[in-house]
C-alpha cells in the first residue's frame, strides 16, 4: 500500500514549489515598517520614558528603529512627547513639514494627545491642532510597553498602506485641512 501523503493548502503567496508571489506594495510595506527612523520631539517628562524605551531593557532597535535621527529630512516617524505650548506649535509644524513623505506621527502621552493636565491658555490641547496624527498613546506618562504598543500600531499602518496612498485625494484633503499644500 502506498504511503499516505498529507496534502496541505499552500499558504498565501506561494504559487507552487520554489515560487513565492506577492505584491509590490506588500514588499515596500514590509521594508518600511521594519526600518522606521524616529525623530523624537520631546519637551518634558514623557521624553524620559522614550529614553527608557530606547535603552537596552526595552530596546526599540529590535523593531528596526535603532537609528534615531534629529534631522527631519532623514526621519519618517515623528514621535511627539511632552507638553507642547502654543508658541511651540509652529515649530512642531515646521519640523513635520521638513520631513519627506511618507511620514507618520505618534502623539505619546496625554499632553501631546490632548494637553493632558495642562488645560490652560498657553498649552496646545493636542498636537492634532497643528499636524495630522496617526496613533495616540495614552498615559501620563505612558510606560515603555505602551510606547512600544503604539509603535507596533504604526508598523501595522505602514505595512498595510498602499504605496500610492500618499498621492491619494483623501490624503491631500487631510493635509489641506491643516493648511498644508
Ligand atoms: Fe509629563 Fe504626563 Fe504630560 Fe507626559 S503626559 S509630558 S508625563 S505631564
Amino acid at each position: 500500500m502506498a504511503d499516505a501523503v498529507a496534502t496541505v493548502d499552500a499558504p498565501p503567496g506561494f504559487g507552487g514549489e520554489g515560487f513565492f508571489t506577492t505584491k509590490m506594495s506588500d514588499v515596500v510595506g514590509l521594508a518600511r515598517k521594519n526600518s522606521l527612523w524616529p525623530l523624537p520631539f520631546a519637551t518634558s517628562c514623557c521624553g524620559i520614558e522614550f529614553m527608557a524605551t530606547m535603552a537596552s531593557h526595552y530596546d526599540l532597535s529590535r523593531f528596526g528603529s535603532e537609528r534615531v535621527g534629529f534631522s527631519p529630512r532623514q526621519c519618517d516617524l515623528l514621535m511627539v512627547m511632552g507638553t507642547i505650548s502654543k508658541k511651540m506649535g509652529p515649530v512642531l509644524r515646521q519640523v513635520y513639514l521638513q520631513m519627506a513623505e511618507p511620514r507618520w506621527v505618534i502623539a505619546v502621552g496625554a499632553c501631546a494627545s490632548s494637553g493632558g493636565i495642562f488645560d490652560t491658555y498657553s498649552v496646545l490641547q493636542g498636537i492634532d491642532q497643528v499636524i495630522p496624527v496617526d496613533v495616540y498613546v495614552p498615559g501620563c506618562p505612558p510606560r515603555p510597553e505602551a510606547i512600544i504598543d503604539g509603535f507596533m500600531r504604526i508598523q501595522d499602518l505602514v505595512g498595510q498602506e498602499s504605496v500610492r496612498r500618499r498621492n491619494g485625494e483623501q490624503y491631500k484633503a487631510l493635509l489641506n485641512s491643516y493648511g498644508i499644500q
